[in-house]
């Protein structure tokens, strides 16, 4: 066979219970070429939306895929039509990486079917995710895939936040707290290295806040705690996820309302959280333009912000005081008053936010003043993704022969 070129066209794939992000890395990761997202997969008024290199155009439209493998196809005809169809490497994020595995590594056909066995982990994010590294394979038999486990960020927890307060038995089952939004995580703490190298290294906590939502405390680099737990549907209020509840209600439910598991499965992470209390929508920008008419939009939002400053508290306690706090993820990066909402009367812990910088949605939006460092942080799961795809393949900054197989 010629000796080619290897391609260092880089795709990174993340795909959620019902959407679908992606990015294409063409030579790195500051590289990008084009990035988007399928939004809605298999609902009513799912989109599309694709963006160029400068992200400066957007081209939303509706397409007919009904799951996250004909959104994939359709993407792929896309890029190739754009003469992009020698990919070096695919990335994938996988929610779940179990008690086995974290750092990003190859997929190999014994890890997929280690995922099946614990699809029961992460039953509305791992099925989506398996099938698209399943779909790669059938079209790309050589391509190199690999795995990005959301868990790993959280390998770090100490025993006293990881077990669970029931009977031990169940942490030889696996039954612990795992944590998410690793690959944000991972993400925002890298950028904070980059924007302050001696911050990253103190007493951090990041909240990622989008429609899933979650709070992590980091001490010297690594994860103390995170508010999610065995499932994502843990910790804080979300757009549709209930976060932490009594654990009652589980039996309560099922004497009295008749509810099945399935149900209670869908009640707490599809029908809860803003959409649940507000009964309007799970779009944080929607309520905020509602608050001032609806009471029930009022209540969500103030739900909201009082558990993320009651999670902030905790983490502060468990760190034993705040250097800096991170806002991130669309509600974090974009709603000032969501983050003055939450940092209200926070003073105490040194937290005091500059009001114009805040509604400028600044990159640091804490006063002189105040000894926590407050920052916004836009983050790149898919660059985290693509970043680990060229480290765990080797692809580098140069161009490198391979003999094709
Ligand atoms: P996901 O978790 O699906 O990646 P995002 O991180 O994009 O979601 O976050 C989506 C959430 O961010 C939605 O609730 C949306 O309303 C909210 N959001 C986006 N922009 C704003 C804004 N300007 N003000 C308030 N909320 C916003």
């Amino acid at each position: 066979m010629p000796r080619n070129l290897t391609s260092r066209l880089v795709l990174a794939l993340n795909a959620g219970s019902s959407s679908l992000k992606f990015a294409l890395f063409d030579g790195g990761e500051s590289a990008r070429v084009t990035d988007g997202v399928f939004d809605r997969i298999g609902l009513e008024g799912m989109r599309f939306t694709l963006r160029d290199r400068s992200r400066s155009h957007s081209e939303p439209m509706a397409i007919a895929a009904t799951d996250p493998i004909g959104c994939l196809d359709f993407l792929l005809e896309r890029f190739a039509h754009g003469g992009y169809t020698a990919f070096g490497g695919v990335g994938h994020r996988v929610v779940h990486g179990g008690t086995r595995y974290g750092p990003p590594q190859r997929v190999t056909a014994a890890m997929v079917n280690e995922l099946r066995q614990i699809v029961p982990f992460a039953p509305e994010h791992l099925p989506p995710e398996i099938a698209l590294i399943t779909a790669m394979g059938e079209r790309f038999p050589t391509l190199p895939q690999v795995a990005c486990f959301d868990t790993a960020f959280h390998r770090t927890l100490p025993r006293v936040a990881r077990l669970l307060p029931i009977p031990r038995r169940y942490e030889a089952a696996g039954v612990r707290r795992y944590g998410f939004h690793g690959l944000s995580y991972e993400f925002l703490m890298a950028e904070l290295g980059r924007l302050d190298p001696n911050a990253s290294q103190g007493r951090v906590i990041l909240a990622h806040l989008g429609n899933g939502a979650s709070l992590a405390a980091v001490r010297d680099g690594a994860s103390l705690d995170t508010s999610m737990a065995f499932t994502p549907a843990a910790g804080l209020m979300m757009g549709r996820r209930s976060g932490d509840l009594d654990p009652g209600l589980a039996a309560f439910f099922a004497q009295h309302e008749d509810m099945t598991t399935e149900q209670f499965h869908h009640l707490v992470n599809h029908q809860s959280g803003l959409l649940g209390v507000s009964e309007i929508s799970s779009d944080m920008r929607e309520l905020l333009a509602r608050e001032a008419t609806d009471a029930r939009a009022h209540d969500a939002v103030e739900m909201f912000c009082y558990q993320t400053k009651k999670w902030l508290g905790s983490f502060t306690a468990a760190l034993g005081g705040l250097d800096t706090l991170v806002f991130s993820g669309g509600i974090g990066e974009n709603s000032p008053s969501i983050r003055s909402r939450i940092c209200a009367g926070l003073e105490f812990l040194g937290i005091d936010i500059d009001a114009a910088a805040n509604r400028e949605n600044a990159a640091l939006i804490s006063n002189a003043s105040g000894r926590v460092r407050v920052r916004v942080i836009h983050t790149e799961e898919e660059r985290t993704i693509a970043r680990a795809v060229y480290r765990v393949l080797g692809l580098g900054t140069q161009a490198e022969e391979t003999t094709e197989s």
